[in-house]
């Protein structure tokens, strides 16, 4: 039972489909002269279209890239000049948080903009951080760990008045959510396929027309000089097979995730005492719950559900086998204790009802097991008096 498509989803059977012709007979290089590479080359400029018409964008403004960490740093290192100011949120994850820390060891000043209790970031306080030097503002759409969906239009707004750049990480809510980078007003948008039923390894990078960002990688002339490297033929026709199925099947998918997020949080909420839910209710992303179970170890039900079949996450598959407690949740202001005990379950389109009942099942029985075990919980029922 995997309850961790927030980490990876499993490949959507229609990317499959569509790779397989450039996993076998047309293993081309789209760059060379002949009919095949031209067929690939066609693929991929296909691909492009299809990618950019889901995004609101034009083929022209579509990247592709290795993974969503490399256009992450591209977006960051690509815009900024020498002493830039640079903002962002101290919810991001490591791929833009890590990358940025970097850059201000480098000399560029950043101001890191906290988020509430629920983990959004206020437009307000972006306005209030904006500076004459301020060069980039990277707020993500969606949050990985919380599922937090940003107030992004409203905060584009603001930045789009500064003059500055507006990227966003979109890794998390693209192909699960409607994304349009002209209604959220975004300069740059990073999506990544093994995120939405594509394979991994391949991501793309949305720039606006206009907005220029050096090369991360030089050499040879593909993706218009911007990103050098022969491109992954199968991973492109991949990724854009899946986002078009991810969009087709968003209608039914998008209430039916919803509803079976709602009924696991408030199974777990009723039925298991001293749980907390992290994050909104509301502008949540449809397949995100994260809880905290008081006087236990996260990690410590995770291994106890995996024993019983059962795959879920304590935070991003990036930072999870960090004993820091998450940073993101105490971003939130959640405590230590509470954030220890927290727990990712992500659904997505293999989820069924009949899973979420099992999984009740099986975390009944584990946090009760645990909880036996934990001395906190000893101390707790001794304080209680119990
Ligand atoms: N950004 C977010 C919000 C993510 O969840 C992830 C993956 O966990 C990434 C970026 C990194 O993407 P990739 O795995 O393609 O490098």
């Amino acid at each position: 039972m995997y309850f961790d498509y927030a980490a990876t989803t499993p490949l959507h059977p229609k990317a499959l489909e569509a790779m397989m012709p450039f996993l076998t007979d047309n293993f081309a290089n789209p760059s060379s002269m002949y009919s095949p590479a031209r067929a690939a080359r066609k693929a991929i400029d296909e691909a492009r279209q299809a990618v950019a018409e889901v995004l609101g964008a034009t083929p022209a403004e579509v990247f592709f890239t290795s993974s969503g960490t490399e256009a992450d740093n591209w977006a960051i290192k690509g815009v900024l000049k020498k002493s830039d100011h640079i903002i962002t949120s101290e919810a991001e994850h490591p791929a833009v948080l890590q990358t940025i820390r970097y850059m201000e060891k480098l000399g560029h000043p950043v101001t890191y903009l906290p988020v509430d209790g629920e983990g959004f970031v206020c437009p307000k306080s972006v306005q209030e951080a904006i500076r004459p030097d301020t060069a980039l503002v990277s707020i993500m759409l969606a949050n990985n760990e919380v599922g937090t969906i940003q107030p992004l239009a409203a905060i584009g707004e603001i930045v789009r008045e500064s003059g500055a750049i507006f990227h966003t990480d979109a890794v998390q809510a693209v192909g699960h959510i409607p994304v349009d980078v002209n209604e959220l007003k975004v300069d740059m948008l990073t999506i990544s396929a093994h995120k939405f039923g594509g394979p991994k390894g391949i991501a793309a990078q949305y720039i606006r027309k206009g907005i220029a960002v050096q090369p991360l990688l030089h050499g040879g002339a593909q993706e218009k000089g911007r990103r050098a490297s022969t491109e992954n033929v199968p991973a492109i026709v991949g990724m854009a097979a899946a986002l078009k199925a991810a969009i087709e099947e968003m209608p039914t998918e998008l209430p039916r995730i919803s509803a079976l997020r709602d009924k696991l949080t408030n199974e777990i909420l009723a039925t298991i005492p001293y749980t907390h839910l992290n994050g909104p209710r509301e502008n949540r992303l449809p397949g995100n719950i994260n809880i905290s179970f008081k006087y236990i170890e996260g990690e410590s039900v995770l291994l106890h559900l995996d024993m019983l079949g059962c795959q879920a996450s304590t935070g991003s598959a990036c930072s999870s086998g960090s004993l820091e407690p998450s940073h993101v949740l105490t971003a939130m202001g959640v405590s230590h204790e509470l954030a220890n005990g927290a727990i990712r379950f992500s659904l997505g389109r293999g989820t069924t009802e009949d899973d979420i009942d099992k999984l009740m099942g099986i975390l009944t029985t584990s946090v009760t097991r645990l909880r036996e075990l934990s001395p906190l919980y000893d101390d707790f029922l001794k304080g209680r008096g119990d």
